[in-house]
């Protein structure tokens, strides 16, 4: 699984989300983003941002 934790890119979110894919993960904070955050306009660098702070996810103790 990757993970992507909302708190690396906006101090103080506890939001995260899981998913077997990047571009899944990537899906579901662009959402959060828009509807939590506000951020109306997701511009590129925002993805490379999200994509930056992707990461294995090792906590569940399985493998995708
Ligand atoms: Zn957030």
């Amino acid at each position: 699984m990757r993970l992507f934790e909302c708190g690396t890119l906006v101090p103080g979110c506890d939001w995260h989300t899981r998913a077997g894919e990047d571009a899944e993960v990537v899906r579901r904070t662009v959402d959060h983003m828009r509807t939590v955050h506000g951020e109306t306009v997701i511009r590129e660098t925002m993805i490379d941002n999200i994509k930056a702070r992707i990461r294995d996810d090792h906590t569940a103790g399985q493998t995708a």
